[in-house]
């Protein structure tokens, strides 16, 4: 949307620029957990030095790092010319001497490539979850309205993109603040009326109120993955209740149990947490356990990271980080054998596969299990030139913990 704006006030912006001739740089930051902190005060470090040495003139930083801790980090780092929050964007847009312009809202420029796109539905969250520094820096939720939504979709299908995934803090929620209900099924109804989308892929499902209807959506639209990102973060009862998820082990089996039979064949993708405080040998044995017995098609792990003013803050970090990496690994371990397992079982079947790039002699794609940068891909085998954004049926002849092999048989 910053680039929407940069260029529509005639400002020539480009994202992640190879070259060094930028006079002036805006860097978007993160401050989720540390390891991403570190990134981006690496970045603004980095850049700084450029201006120091004279290559660029100008460093401005914007994003969640910035929201955060801004006030440290200007006295810190004063050699950057300004520091932006999260909701700068006008503020930051003056700097250039340009003004926000109502009329691009709905237009994009893509950073990736153009025949998929993260359509963002709302900002922000009013979850309480005790170890989530989120709120704190993105503010509480704001649903973006359906029409600005479909107009962007259709937007971005005249630009070429087939496949829209659905992110926000929480996308469950959508819909309480704006139209006083959840409102995801309406929602994905609409947007899968828009000529040109063939996928449409759910992010960030927040498990506890999940809106049930939308499982009637999915099962009866057949350009709604049968795909499901849900993260569960644990599975102890306990640890739930510590880490303020409004939910127990009990109901979230429930929850599967019910997602799973009311859309079979679902690619259900979760991330956990390790190591929060409170966490007990026997906790993550639980946690293993539901693993183990759950067979979730992708899994992410995480270690806590023990983030400021956050609620878990109060609490002492009382898991040692070696002992948090090592039941990240535990997990990871099932996860890869239950993942050979699953992809196994797909040897002789034949998916509609989505080309994403050429990568040596190979045509990289995804089926519909799948979403790009975090999920398994789809190595295919074929004399035919295929472009990114095609869709081509692949048999598949082999399998490994987090891709599959197999041959082209026709273009869809
Ligand atoms: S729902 Fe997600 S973004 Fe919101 S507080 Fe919980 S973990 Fe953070």
């Amino acid at each position: 949307m910053l680039l929407t704006q940069l260029r529509g006030n005639g400002i020539d912006a480009v994202h992640e620029s190879k070259t060094d001739d930028a006079r002036v740089v805006v860097i978007n930051t993160c401050g989720f957990v540390e390891n991403a902190k570190q990134e981006s005060i690496d970045t603004i470090l980095r850049y700084v030095d450029a201006k120091d040495e004279g290559i660029v003139d100008k460093v401005y930083v914007t994003g969640c790092l910035s929201q955060r801790y801004k006030d440290d980090l200007e006295k810190e780092i004063p050699s950057v010319d300004a520091w932006f929050g999260t909701r700068d964007l006008s503020r930051l847009l003056k700097v250039f001497n340009a003004n926000y312009r109502q009329e691009l809202v709905g237009e994009r420029i893509l950073t990736n490539p153009a025949h998929y796109a993260y359509l963002k539905i709302s900002e922000g969250c009013d979850r309480p979850c005790s170890f989530c520094a989120i709120p704190l820096m993105r503010g509480g939720h704001i649903s973006r309205p359906m029409e600005e939504l479909v107009l962007e979709a259709k937007n971005l299908a005249k630009q070429g993109t087939k496949e829209l995934l659905l992110i926000a803090q929480d996308s469950t929620y959508y819909g309480l603040d704006l139209y006083k209900k959840r409102n995801m099924a309406e929602l994905l109804l609409r947007l899968s009326d828009v000529a040109g989308i063939e996928w449409i892929r759910i992010h960030y499902a927040f498990p506890a109120g999940f809106p049930m209807d939308i499982l009637d959506v999915m099962a009866d639209r057949q350009n709604i993955c049968k795909y499901l990102d849900i993260p569960l973060q644990h599975a102890s009862s306990k640890m739930l209740q510590l880490m303020r998820r409004g939910t127990t082990r009990e109901k979230t089996q429930e929850l599967l149990e019910t997602i799973r039979s009311k859309v079979p064949g679902i690619a259900i993708r979760t991330t956990m947490i390790t190591g929060h405080p409170g966490e007990s040998e026997q906790d993550f044995q639980e946690l293993l356990d539901f693993v183990e017995h759950s067979r979730f098609d992708r899994l992410g792990v995480f270690t806590y990271s023990h983030e400021d003013a956050t609620h878990s803050y109060s609490m002492k970090d009382d898991v040692p980080e070696d002992v948090k990496q090592e039941r990240m690994d535990q997990l990871m371990e099932v996860q890869q054998n239950i993942s050979l397992d699953l992809n196994r079982k797909k040897i002789g079947q034949t998916f509609k596969v989505m080309v994403d790039r050429k990568e040596g002699g190979n045509f990289i794609g995804r089926t519909e299990s799948d979403s790009p940068e975090v999920d398994n891909e789809v190595i295919i085998a074929t004399d035919e030139y295929l472009r990114a954004g095609e869709f081509v049926n692949v048999k598949i002849t082999a399998a490994s913990e987090f891709d599959l092999t197999g041959e082209a048989i026709s273009v869809t």
